[in-house]
């Protein structure tokens, strides 16, 4: 962290409830310590022009970026993956796994519970997120079923000792026996329950929600949808007040008529955008690999052979944008969906998702299309464009 102080001062900066016009945010030592109109004199000034100030955002649900894939189980993938976030605003992110063998897996998590524990070069690790091995071949999406596993106690401390305690989310269908032990435990150690690729019903998921599920992964995507006379797996997580609900808004996975009914249910607190990125985001058209699976990206759209969506090449910078312009949600809340809501959910919102005194000074800066001009990672710049890069860290 630099020792320094500074203005950052935008046309508009983004707090948990307001757009105040033409602020200054005083950094001291990575921290916010002011948000006023009239600042201090002597105290350097960075002028962001006609740009916007908003939190850096988190992505709770990344597997991969050019060309880089959590699954490569390397630490110089893992610094890819941080630099290339960092260009779209995302401060943090959870390393996300995909169905693999066993050791594949327990080896990706190791090097990220190592990376959660090392300052990165962009975007900070900020632990793993289990998407694999525990699913229904019912809903299996782009997971490889000859390597599904039955969730064990056993298996969960692997991996929880594999990420050296860095395991913060854990997905699972929890129509099999024992789950919901399996999620009472999981709570126990601190790791949040997400209901995905999964063929539950509605009783079956509102009972595995009860038990301390936190909501549902990439939601409508991998699991029972909503039916008149079963609610599904999907319907139960809208319906649980206190679920989450993971949201991939490229407009493919989602309609814009349901990402509208999601917001009016879920609301912008339990509405969290992710990417589900893959390895093929940042590059062109072409066929890449999802853990073992060939994956084939066309206009941006990832698919496996046999058609099924397989993650995205989405940014969450687009992801917001895209709220905003196919839904109408304002812009306020779309940015809160990317920021103070999975903050919360990983249960770091006492410094960080958002721009308040005493939290880290993590921002991304942005024009009125959502494009991403710097980000900021507590008080340093990891990212700018050619005007702000006077302001890089060396
Ligand atoms: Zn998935």
């Amino acid at each position: 962290m630099t020792k320094s102080k500074y203005y950052l001062k935008a046309a508009d900066v983004y707090t948990e409830t307001s757009v105040e016009k033409n602020h200054y945010v005083l950094i001291t030592d990575g921290i916010i310590t002011e948000i006023t109109d009239k600042p201090q004199l002597n105290i350097e000034v960075r002028d962001l022009g006609n740009l916007s100030l908003i939190p850096g955002m988190i992505d709770m649900h990344i597997h991969g970026r050019e060309g880089c894939d959590i699954m490569d189980a390397k630490m110089s993938s893992i610094e890819t993956i941080s630099t290339s976030l960092a260009k779209y605003g995302v401060i943090g992110f959870l390393g996300t796994t995909v169905t693999a063998n066993w050791q594949q897996t327990l080896k990706a998590f190791e090097v990220v519970g190592e990376a959660s524990q090392l300052k990165m070069p962009g975007a900070q690790v900020l632990g793993a997120y289990n998407e694999g091995l525990f699913f229904t071949e019912t809903h299996k999406g782009a997971h490889n079923e000859n390597f599904f596993l039955k969730l064990t106690k056993e298996r969960v401390d692997a991996i929880y000792k594999a990420t050296q305690g860095q395991l913060k989310v854990m997905a699972l269908a929890p129509e099999f026996q024992d789950s919901l032990e399996i999620i009472e435990y999981l709570n126990s150690l601190n790791v949040k329950v997400m209901l995905g690729h999964t063929n539950a019903n509605f009783e079956q998921a509102s009972e595995a929600l009860n038990a301390g599920a936190a909501g549902g992964v990439h939601i409508f995507n991998g699991m029972s949808g909503i039916h008149h006379r079963d609610p599904g797996c999907a319907g139960a997580v809208l319906m649980d007040e206190s679920a989450l609900a993971e949201v991939i808004a490229d407009g493919i996975h989602l309609h814009p008529t349901i990402m509208q009914l999601i917001y009016r249910l879920k609301g912008q607190d339990k509405m969290a955008l992710i990417s589900d990125c893959i390895n093929a985001g940042g590059f062109s058209d072409g066929v890449y690999k999802l853990g073992e699976m060939d994956v084939v990206v066309k206009d941006g759209v990832a698919r496996t052979p046999k058609g099924s969506l397989a993650g995205s090449t989405l940014t969450l910078n687009k992801s917001v944008n895209n709220i905003v312009n196919m839904t109408g949600v304002p812009l306020l809340s779309a940015v809160h969906m990317a920021s103070l809501t999975p903050a919360k959910h990983l249960g770091i919102d006492n410094e960080l998702g958002s721009i308040c005194l005493g939290k880290r000074a993590s921002f991304a800066v942005i024009d009125d299309a959502l494009d991403v001009k710097a980000t900021v990672i507590d008080g340093e710049f990891v990212f700018a464009n050619e005007e702000f890069s006077k302001y890089l860290s060396s």
